[in-house]
């Protein structure tokens, strides 16, 4: 028997973590999974309380000065991202897993503040595919196709901070692997 624990699921950007957290969603129904707070704005269909806690700038000030997030990041430069620590303490608590999908730094973030946290980072098959998704549709100038793979190269090399790895390189496969390190397989 698995003990719960808090589960950290990051990786490159573009590897397809919110695809394979879907994925683990419909496999097990009742897996709970964090809502972030962000400060950006919502998407259509985008539900409040259901995909984020969309926040304004001075909410998610008081969020961190309060000490309420169990960790925060500045995603891609532009907008915060942070895990509500209450919810997930409830949940710990209360003996369910839980699952974080955040980026890499917010994983380094809860490797320091919870050390018994799982980390797994959801790798692609190979640096081809993931340039392939990452500049594919060849919409961006040079100069931007070049800054995206340099920080892909970059997230790429935090692998070796992680506990596990697992290759998306299907999707059922690769949430059925999860599943199996979160105990619920
Ligand atoms: P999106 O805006 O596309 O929903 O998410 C952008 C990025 O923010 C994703 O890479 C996701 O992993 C990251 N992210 C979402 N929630 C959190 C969070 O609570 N903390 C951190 N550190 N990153 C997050």
């Amino acid at each position: 028997m698995h003990s719960p624990r808090l589960t950290v699921l990051a990786g490159p950007t573009a590897v397809g973590k919110g695809t394979v957290v879907a994925a683990l969603r419909a496999r097990h129904p009742g897996l709970a999974v964090s809502v972030s707070a962000t400060t950006r704005q919502p998407r259509p269909g985008e539900i409040d309380g259901v995909h984020y806690h969309f926040v304004t700038d001075a909410q998610f000030d008081e969020m961190v000065r309060d000490g309420q997030m169990l960790e925060w990041a500045l995603v891609h430069g532009a907008h915060r991202y942070g895990t509500p620590r209450a919810a997930v303490e409830e949940r710990l608590g209360q003996g369910v897993p839980v699952l974080l999908e955040i980026d890499l730094d917010g994983a380094r973030q809860v490797r320091r503040s919870m050390p018994g946290a799982n980390l797994v980072f959801l790798a692609p098959p190979s640096w081809e595919e993931l340039e392939h998704r990452l500049v594919g549709r060849g919409t961006e100038g040079p100069a931007e196709r070049e800054r995206r793979l340099r920080t892909a190269r970059t997230e790429l090399a935090a692998e070796s901070e992680f506990d596990h790895v697992v290759v998306n390189d299907d999707v059922e496969r690769a949430a059925a692997e999860v599943a199996r390190l979160m105990g619920l397989e």
